[in-house]
C-alpha cells in the first residue's frame, strides 16, 4: 500500500471519461501495473506527452490495496522512443514487442529478464534493426525467459535422433517429434530444413544483426512457427494489430509479411 515507484515502459492504454487515461506499464520491480492518468488527455496535463506508447521512464504511483487500477502520480520520461510511431512497420513491430511482453508479464511480480528483452528490443528497433530478424530473435528470447525453449535436436518425447528432411513439431509436447511418437501427437505443424537450420543458429544465439538472410517462404515459416508456439504456451493470440485498427486497408496479412 502507499506510493510505489519502478522504472516502467508504457506498454498500452485506453481512454477513460472525458479526459482520464488507464495506462497499461510493465515495471520492472512489480510487473505489470495498471492505473489511471489523472487528466492525461487534457491539453495543459502534468503528464505531456509523456504516457505515449513504448514510453520508458521512472513511474511513481499509489497503489489501492483492493482494486488492481492504481493511480498514476508522476512518470519521469528517459526513453520517448519517438522513432518507433514514425511508420506502420516499426509501430506494428513495437506493438508486437510490447504486447508479448504484457501477455508475459504477471501483475505484481517483476522480472528483470523480461523488462530487459522488452526494453532492448525497442532500443534495437529505435536504432533500425532489421524489422524480422529482430522479431523473431525476440520471440525466441521470450520462449527462453519463459522457460519454454524448444527442443529441436532430438525427438522431444523419446530422446531418439531425428531423420533427416521435413520435421513436426508438436506443440503440447514442445519440440520435434520424430515418426514413430508424431503419430499420437494433437496438434502439430511442419518444420523445413531451412527453417530449423535458422532456429539452431538463433538458438545459439549466432543471429547477428545482418549475415542472415531468410528467403520469404522460410522467414514466413519461422515466424509462424514461433508465433503459434507462443500464443498456444500463453494461451492467447497475438494481436498487434489492433493499435492499428483504424487504418483503411490494413490488416494481419500486411503485418505478418514483414
Ligand atoms: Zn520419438
Amino acid at each position: 500500500m502507499g506510493l510505489k515507484s519502478s522504472e516502467a515502459i508504457v506498454i498500452g492504454g485506453h481512454n477513460l471519461g472525458e479526459a482520464d487515461r488507464i495506462v497499461v506499464l510493465y515495471t520492472l520491480s512489480y510487473g505489470k501495473v495498471r492505473a489511471v492518468a489523472a487528466g492525461a488527455r487534457r491539453i495543459r496535463s502534468r503528464f505531456g506527452g509523456s504516457l505515449e506508447l513504448f514510453s520508458h521512464g521512472r513511474l511513481v504511483y499509489f497503489e489501492r490495496p483492493t482494486s488492481d487500477l492504481h493511480r498514476l502520480n508522476e512518470f519521469a520520461l528517459c526513453e520517448p522512443f519517438h522513432g518507433l510511431r514514425t511508420s506502420l512497420e516499426l509501430l506494428t513491430a513495437a506493438s508486437e514487442v510490447v504486447e508479448l511482453g504484457g501477455m508475459a508479464g504477471v501483475e505484481g511480480e517483476g522480472s528483470a529478464e523480461l523488462f530487459a528483452l522488452i526494453l532492448g528490443a525497442l532500443r534495437r528497433l529505435n536504432n533500425g534493426m532489421e524489422l524480422s530478424l529482430l522479431l523473431r530473435t525476440f520471440e525466441i528470447r521470450m520462449l527462453r525467459t519463459l522457460g519454454y525453449l524448444p527442443e529441436i535436436d532430438k525427438c522431444v518425447r523419446c530422446r531418439r535422433s531425428l531423420p533427416e528432411g521435413v520435421q513436426s513439431f508438436g506443440l503440447n509436447e514442445g519440440g520435434l517429434l520424430c515418426p514413430v511418437c508424431r503419430g499420437g501427437a494433437m496438434e502439430t505443424t511442419t518444420v523445413s530444413p531451412a527453417a530449423l537450420g535458422f532456429l539452431r543458429e538463433a538458438l545459439q544465439g549466432e543471429i547477428g544483426s545482418s549475415h542472415v538472410t531468410l528467403i520469404p517462404e522460410v522467414r514466413e515459416e519461422v515466424r509462424y512457427l514461433l508465433q503459434t508456439f507462443l500464443e498456444f504456451k500463453l494461451g492467447r493470440r497475438i494481436r498487434s494489430a489492433r493499435f492499428l485498427a483504424g487504418i483503411p486497408g490494413f490488416s494481419l496479412d500486411t503485418l505478418s509479411s514483414h
